[in-house]
């Protein structure tokens, strides 16, 4: 529309059919060869009718500044309202929109001359030019009598009022257009990653005054309760309590009733004086009052004023509103929403950071005291105690051997799950990590009745990460499979490449483990319901600091299990480059 080349966008197809169906009615009716009607578009005289030779159809079709029409309108004779005849030698050289079309030289007074120009001038209410409408070339080759004067004007009135309502139908559109732009920028703001209740206020006031002509919009939410009044430039407007008051309690009964309300300057209705005397103070002739909600709830309203030389409200435009109300009202539940959510996600960061730091800081003041303890265990022990201290002293160095085991893995688990704690990569080979651990719990296996089987795929099995980290990983696997599993069984390791990941499977006959006891499984402090498992001795630890090792080496563990048949853990970790 505006932003469209002038005459091109202008007036929907069936406008444009009416205005050519009055041109050649004119021409006709009139008896005329040409008429031609042009409206102004920006400044621009456009022709966007015409009947005559085909000859001259192109050259019409161009445009020319409007200001052509004053020297030609100069020269002119009132022949009515809006009737003007310029008569040939009375002008320089017609310019710009004119045509001399190809005529026989007149023979008497009364005849049309070639450079005679006949037109009716097109005005809005306040006089403004919006076009003209013009014939040449009569089909008697006379200059027009009374009767065809008359026909003429009454034709150019009428042209005048197809001109005026296609203008109002292009501005509707153009409203429409932007109450359209409105709604996606509502959308948009809401969707928007970072998309807050103040962002959807601030974003929406442009679009929103620009798209309803409004000269200020007002958009208050309840809850948070945030608000703005600015004018159509962005001015902030103070609005009093009462107001607020007024208005929010108008808001909840036209969101129930699905419907806005229009407060005219002076019209007495269902808003209080506050409102009026508002309007009265802020120079503003109408405000409509739009609820903004979702389901059964509303959230705010937004109000939209405009001023005395504005157009009125058309029903159009507050169905539009309405509709708006829904858009804008779900925009700001999605982003209210959106933030509490961010809330709620940082305070459990804080929680989460402050649990780790905590965990940390404990297990770093046990630590100390637990070293002299046992110390001096050991001490005690060489001193050639009787077998009564000796029970003692048994159960008081398996007692400390306990916590030192749950304050070292406390302090693994903090280390390792701490975002910040940097990962030191080196190629590490994973076959020597099994053999390593398998090494390590070969004796108890053995002394358990298990048999311990290994198969590891030719070649080399490199990942990219921290030695010790990755052996604790698979140590910490192997070890809970030696221990959950019953003499007679079999604890399996195998690792081979697949793609682009080595995967180590340790997989046992053991115990199993229920499928609800999966669930929490990799939680610290975790131990299953089973009281065959819960009859060995362990920290719940164990698997929280291996799902831990294997997240910051970006891979995974996954579990297999049925209870009392057997357990397969699965670990994944991308292969190290060539
Ligand atoms: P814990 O120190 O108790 O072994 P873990 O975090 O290593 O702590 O293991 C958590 C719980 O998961 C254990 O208490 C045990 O009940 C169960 N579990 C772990 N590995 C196995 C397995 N291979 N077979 C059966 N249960 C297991």
């Amino acid at each position: 529309m505006a932003d469209q080349a002038p005459g091109h966008g202008w007036s929907d197809s069936s406008a444009r059919a009416v205005l050519q169906l009055m041109v050649e009615s004119v021409a006709e009716m009139v008896g005329f060869e040409v008429a031609v009607l042009s409206v102004v578009l920006d400044e621009e005289l456009v022709t966007v009718a015409y009947t005559g030779p085909e000859e001259h159809r192109e050259y019409l079709l161009e445009s020319d500044p409007v200001s052509v029409l004053d020297s030609v309108l100069a020269a002119a004779v009132s022949w009515g309202p809006r009737l003007r005849f310029i008569a040939a030698g009375t002008h320089g050289e017609l310019e710009g929109h004119w045509v001399v079309m190809e005529q026989e030289a007149p023979a008497t007074a009364d005849a049309w001359h070639p450079e005679d120009a006949l037109l009716a001038l097109l005005t809005d209410d306040t006089g403004t030019p919006v076009g003209i409408l013009s014939v040449d070339k009569p089909v008697s080759g006379q200059r027009p009598d009374d009767r065809q004067r008359d026909l003429l004007e009454r034709y150019a009135a009428q042209a005048e009022r197809a001109v005026l309502t296609a203008f109002e139908r292009e501005e509707l559109l153009a409203q429409v257009g932007h109450a359209e732009a409105a709604r996606r920028l509502i959308r948009a703001a809401s969707t928007a990653p970072d998309a807050s209740v103040e962002a959807v206020l601030r974003l929406t006031h442009g679009p929103l005054v620009e798209g309803f002509g409004a000269s200020g919009s007002w958009i208050q939410v309840f809850d948070p309760a945030i608000g703005y009044a600015r004018s159509r430039d962005g001015e902030t407007v103070f609005i009093t309590d009462e107001v607020l008051e007024v208005a929010t309690r108008q808001a909840l009964l036209l969101w129930a009733e699905q419907r806005c309300l229009l407060v005219t300057a002076g019209e007495s209705n269902e808003v209080s004086g506050a409102v009026h005397a508002l309007l009265a103070d802020l120079e503003l002739w109408s405000v409509v009052g739009v609820p903004l909600g979702v389901g059964a709830e509303c959230v705010g309203f937004l109000v939209l004023t405009r001023r005395a030389q504005d157009p009125a409200w058309t029903q159009g435009e507050i169905d539009s509103a309405l509709e708006i109300g829904h858009d804008l009202g779900a925009a700001l539940t999605t982003a209210r929403a959106l933030e509490r959510e961010r809330a709620v996600v940082r305070e459990l960061q804080q929680l989460d950071d402050y649990r780790s730091h905590l965990i940390a800081t404990l297990s770093h003041e046990l630590r100390t005291p637990l070293t002299v303890i046992s110390g001096n265990l050991e001490l005690l022990g060489a001193h050639g105690l009787d077998a009564e201290a000796e029970r003692f002293h048994a159960a008081m160095t398996r007692g400390t051997l306990r916590m030192q085991k749950v304050v070292d893995d406390l302090l693994l688990l903090a280390r390792v799950s701490h975002p910040q704690h940097p990962l030191v990569r080196t190629p590490v080979d994973l076959r020597a990590v099994v053999d390593d651990v398998t090494m390590l719990v070969e004796s108890t296996a053995r002394s358990k009745g298990l048999t311990l089987a290994i198969e590891l795929e030719d070649g080399p099995l490199l990942v990219l990460g921290d030695l010790g980290e990755l052996d604790r990983l698979l140590g910490n696997l192997v070890s809970n499979a030696v221990k959950y599993t019953p003499a007679g069984g079999q604890v399996r390791i195998t690792a081979r490449r697949d793609e682009d990941d080595v995967v180590v499977r340790v997989a046992d006959t053991g115990l199993g483990i229920s499928e609800e006891d999966q669930a929490g499984l990799f939680s610290a402090f975790f131990r299953t319901t089973n009281p065959a498992a819960l009859s060995e001795s362990g920290t719940g630890l164990g698997l929280a600091i291996v799902a831990s090792i294997a997240e910051r080496h970006a891979g995974r563990v996954d579990v297999e299990s049925r209870l009392g048949e057997g357990t397969t853990f699965t670990v994944t970790l991308p292969v190290a480059g060539e």
